[in-house]
């Protein structure tokens, strides 16, 4: 195994990491920025760089800096966690070069995989369903209109490079198209660095559906089952996830988890990956992306599937073979994961920053805290808003729920504002408690939520 791996992350996400690579036995690095100097994956590392200044980009992405600290702290593998390097093809290219393992799938399935019009056509390659819209990137307004036309209003433009819900925009009648197209293609390159936009027909009222799929150097692979996404923000953001999605029918879930297995093999993918969907009511199901890291949601995945996913992350990246077969997958109970982030519900969800006074955090059987976050801490301006995720583990899903519920209600923060009192209401509401929801539910619960 690895004796030592840097972990190009912050937050509760490398804390997760930090800990895995404690567990087996491997010295962790921690990377920070001067504004993260305090925070608790510097603190739980067993050593840390500073990578610069507060701002990410001069700091977590800063390359030359990151690929410094490999070389100085004489790590031989780096887990980039989510967002930042996690999906950029050169930055694996980079550590490539000076022989350093990268823990997540080869640079060509992430490049594969990287924008949304490439990954569709890899979804169409190995016959997977995929939202219908138009064949790749769209070159200009017209074309757009022509493609619009065909594929019938509402539709969606979405930024080929766009992630983290940015760069979506809803088009409901060609008179709109012409202006959204212009600000949302110019939005895209100022974001993403490319303004190609492509165009998909709006699925209504959909759930997100994800599958979790993971995979050793030598072609094996298994899915770990579903997860359900679909409270999400205004922003198509996660908020809460779930494993299983209890209404999935048995059938559909192993046909959805074989074609995932069969898209991500088909890009030579190898190490833990997420294929998400659109399912509509009737079950039919479309390929939305493939995300070619560890996600955000992953520990309700390792809650009810009993597999650690960072452990095996890490067994892969050393060039070990994938322990278990699809037969040993073994699924059960039901878990939930929170976002709770600094966010002001009666603010219009505007972020909330500076010391945290007090943090008293919930506990009990089938509870799980992952954060970086403590009394004494300040909120940076500089970082996604993101505090911590609250798992509960249940053996019914009506359990999870009141677990959560109660979980939530001992949750105490003060000094700043958290999006904890909204949660409180979402998962109290009727339509939430009974699992009848889709990607629509928080607008609309927003709506009437005052
Ligand atoms: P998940 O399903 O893992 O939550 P998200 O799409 O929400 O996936 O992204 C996870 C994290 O990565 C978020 O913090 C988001 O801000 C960040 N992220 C994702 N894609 C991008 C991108 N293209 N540029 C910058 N950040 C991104
Ligand atoms: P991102 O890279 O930002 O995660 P995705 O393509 O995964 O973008 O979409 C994020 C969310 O946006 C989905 O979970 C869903 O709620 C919504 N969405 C995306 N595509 C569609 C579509 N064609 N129809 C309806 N909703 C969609
Ligand atoms: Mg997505």
């Amino acid at each position: 195994m690895f004796s030592k791996v840097l972990i190009a992350n912050r937050g509760e996400i490398a804390c997760r990491v930090i800990r895995a690579c404690r567990e087996m036995g491997i010295t962790s690095v921690a990377i920070f920025s001067e504004a993260d100097r305090e925070s608790l994956h510097v603190k739980l590392a067993d050593e840390a760089i500073c990578v610069g200044a507060g701002s990410n980009t001069d700091s977590y992405l800063n390359l030359a800096n990151v690929l410094m600290a490999c070389r100085i702290s004489g790590a031989e593998a780096v887990h980039p966690g989510y967002g930042y390097f996690s999906e950029r093809a050169h930055f694996v290219a980079a550590l490539n070069q000076i022989g350093v393992k990268f823990i997540g799938p080869p640079v060509e399935a992430i490049e594969a995989m990287g924008d949304k019009a490439s990954a569709k056509e890899a979804a169409i390659k190995a016959g997977v369903p995929v939202v219908p819209g138009s064949d790749g990137a769209v070159p200009t307004e017209s074309d757009a209109l022509r493609v619009a036309e065909d594929i019938g209003y509402p539709i969606l433009l979405k930024a080929v490079a766009g992630g983290g819900g940015r760069g979506i925009r809803r088009v409901d009648s060609p008179d709109q198209l012409a202006s959204l197209w212009k600000t949302a293609s110019a939005e895209a390159q100022a974001s993403f660095g490319s303004g190609e936009m492509l165009i998909e027909k709006c699925v209504l009222e959909p759930r997100h559906v994800e599958i979790q799929v993971i995979g050793d150097e030598y072609g094996n692979m298994v899915h770990l089952g579903e997860r359900e996404c679909s409270i999400q923000n205004l922003r198509h953001q996660k908020i809460v996830e779930e494993a299983p999605f209890a209404g999935l029918p048995e059938e559909v879930r192993q046909r959805m988890g074989a074609d995932a297995v069969r898209v991500a093999l088909s890009v030579g993918y190898a190490n833990a990956g997420t294929v998400e969907f659109l399912v509509d009511s009737d079950f039919n199901y479309y390929f939305l992306e493939m995300n070619t890291r560890l996600q955000v949601e992953h520990p309700v995945t390792e809650e009810v599937s009993g597999i650690d996913l960072v452990h095996l992350m890490l067994r892969i990246a050393n060039g070990e073979m994938l322990p278990i077969t699809q037969d040993d997958v073994k699924l059960s109970g039901h878990a939930i994961e929170a976002r709770i982030t600094a966010q002001d519900p009666d603010l219009d969800f505007a972020p909330s920053t500076g010391p945290i006074t007090a943090w008293i955090a919930p506990g009990g059987r089938g509870v799980r805290m992952e954060t970086h976050c403590y009394a004494g801490f300040s909120v940076s301006p500089f970082y996604d808003p993101m505090l911590a995720k609250l798992i509960v583990r249940a053996d019914t899903r009506e359990e999870a729920v009141q677990k959560l519920a109660v979980a939530l209600a001992e949750f105490q923060v003060a000094g700043i504002a958290t999006n904890i009192p909204f949660l409180q209401r979402l998962v109290e509401s009727e339509g939430y408690r009974a699992g009848d929801f889709n990607t629509a539910y928080v607008p609309r619960f927003l709506g009437q939520d005052h």
